[in-house]
């Protein structure tokens, strides 16, 4: 019989089966106006006539609890408040659950508490209602967090929208996150900081610029990833340099030294852009304000459809693939 695996949690192409097999059977799977779990965005819409509201919600797993840059309750606002971001939704409210394992230090989820109220106060987001449940010691792994968010769609953005001619864009450096959890997991003696961050911000001022097509977080499975979904679900080609995708010295160090590809490691406060040729420097412009790594890293065109076309640092071309598996487990 088979059995699930870590690498079905891992954000290759394992995961989306198994995403792929869930959704297929349920039957209900949107609203009557919105869309739903049939377009896999990164939050749900509910259309209520004169507004439309997203939903989303994601589970935190990640190992260690506290890493560089922030911990499980940052991880838990951030992610959600993101996926919100991304679909043109300016975050209203939050839900906490956490699941916990018996014996877990109270002072502990106490950190993690004090960090989910940081990072709420900080994008303005109350957590309005919760959950929280005991498991006895040994049958889980210390703390799963669950957040779920609602927003309020101010602009609709989804990941199916890009075009000819879209310029690419990303709002800062890539894989902070997944290289700063794996120094830590292996002990690296590096400063390396995870990105954990809201981006609703940013995302906001870049809607009120306009002609943003699509956008998304590149969270599990990292830029890769992000822009192959991005690519698949537009039905177009993305041509991407790599010598303009942003990339700390550090983090090529330790992608190097472990053999992992910063380009397939997750990023948690960065945003990829899908944008009109005409408004890519204004934006630009606006992003680098936030972070002054923001860089355009390529354009779109027709074909090859649903492919991402890397133009290497030596100048050969070849398909940037998503990660397959378990490339490692339980980074967020
Ligand atoms: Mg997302």
């Amino acid at each position: 019989m088979e059995k699930i695996k870590l690498g079905h949690g891992a954000g290759g192409d394992l995961m989306k089966n198994l995403v792929e097999e869930i959704v297929s059977s349920i039957d209900l799977k949107k609203t009557e106006k919105g869309f739903g779990l049939d377009r896999l965005e990164d939050a749900g819409i509910v259309d209520l006539g004169d507004k439309k509201i997203a939903l989303t919600t994601d589970s935190y797993t990640v190992d260690p609890l506290f890493f560089p840059g922030g911990d499980i309750g940052t991880l838990a606002v951030c992610g959600t408040v993101n996926d919100l971001a991304v679909m043109g939704a300016e975050p209203l409210a939050l839900t906490l659950a956490y699941i916990i394992e018996e014996g877990f230090p109270l002072n502990d989820l106490k950190r993690v508490t004090d960090s989910v109220n940081h990072s709420s106060k900080a994008v303005g987001v109350p957590i309005i209602t919760g959950d929280s449940k005991v498991i006895e010691h040994g049958k889980m792994d210390k703390l799963i967090v669950n957040t779920a968010g609602i927003g309020i769609v101010k602009q609709l953005v989804t990941n199916h929208g890009a075009n000819p001619g879209d310029k690419i864009l990303v709002s800062g450096s890539v894989g902070d996150h997944g290289l700063a959890l794996l120094a830590k997991r292996f002990d690296f003696d590096t400063d390396m900081a995870s990105d954990c961050a809201p981006i609703w911000e940013i995302v906001k001022r870049a809607l009120e610029i306009g002609g943003i097509s699509a956008m998304k977080d590149p969270t599990r499975g990292g830029l890769a990833n992000c822009l192959n979904e991005l690519a698949e679900k537009s039905s177009r080609a993305f041509f991407v340099k790599e010598k303009q995708v942003p990339l700390k010295e550090k983090a090529r160090s330790i992608g190097e030294i472990l053999g992992i590809d910063p380009l397939q490691t997750a990023s948690e406060g960065r945003v990829v852009m899908c944008v009109k040729p005409e408004r890519a420097d204004d934006i630009l412009e606006t992003l680098k304000k936030f972070d002054e790594d923001a860089s355009v890293i390529g354009h779109v065109e027709k074909e090859p459809k649903g492919k991402v076309i890397l133009e290497t640092v030596v100048g050969g071309r070849r398909f940037l693939e998503p990660a397959i598996g378990e490339l490692y487990p339980r980074i967020c």
